[in-house]
C-alpha cells in the first residue's frame, strides 16, 4: 500500500521541520521513542506535539485520501510528537494546457482527459500534481513557552 509509505514520509518530515537541524538527529531518536505497548506508556514525554498536519493533495497524484488517513492514523502512534497529531487532506483539482490552442481546462476522465474546448491533449499540468505539506500546526510543552502555533510550509 503505497499511501503508508506516503503517511510515514510525511510524520518523519513533520518532525525533521518541528525539531531544529542542529540537533535534529538526536531529537529524531528521541521522538521516535515507542510507546512500550505492554504498558501503554511513553518512555519519554515530547517537549513538542504536533496537533495538524495540513496537506495538498493532487487528483492525479494517484492518492485515495481515505487509505491515507487510514495509514496516518496507525503509523502517528509510532513518534511520541505526532501520536495525537490530525491530517487533514486538501484535494487540488487538475489544471492543464492543452496542445493545440493552450486552451486552460480541466481534465476529466469521462472526457478522456482531453480539452474541454477543442479536444486536444495534456501539453502540461499546471495544477494536480502536488503532495505538499502546507502547514504543522504544533504546541510546545510543558515548558514556559507552552502554546500553540503553526508552521507554514513554502
Ligand atoms: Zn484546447
Amino acid at each position: 500500500m503505497h499511501e503508508a509509505a506516503v503517511a510515514h514520509a510525511i510524520l518523519r518530515r513533520a518532525l525533521q521541520t518541528v525539531y531544529p537541524p542542529s540537533s535534529a538527529t538526536d531529537d529524531l531518536v528521541r521522538c521516535a521513542s515507542r510507546i512500550d505497548e505492554n504498558e501503554g506508556a511513553l518512555e519519554k514525554e515530547p517537549d513538542i506535539n504536533v496537533i495538524r498536519i495540513l496537506i495538498d493533495v493532487g487528483e492525479f497524484r494517484n492518492i485515495d485520501p481515505e487509505s491515507l488517513e487510514f495509514a496516518f492514523t496507525s503509523l502517528r502512534k509510532e513518534f511520541a510528537s505526532t501520536r495525537n497529531a490530525k491530517l487533514e487532506i486538501r484535494p487540488v483539482k487538475a489544471l492543464a494546457i492543452c496542445t493545440i490552442h493552450e486552451h486552460e481546462y480541466r481534465p476529466t476522465a469521462d472526457q478522456y482527459f482531453s480539452c474541454t474546448s477543442c479536444g486536444g491533449g495534456i501539453k502540461k499540468l499546471i495544477l494536480g500534481e502536488e503532495l505538499n505539506i502546507v502547514s504543522i500546526e504544533i504546541e510546545n510543552k510543558p515548558t514556559a513557552k507552552a502554546g500553540r502555533s503553526t508552521i507554514a510550509q513554502r
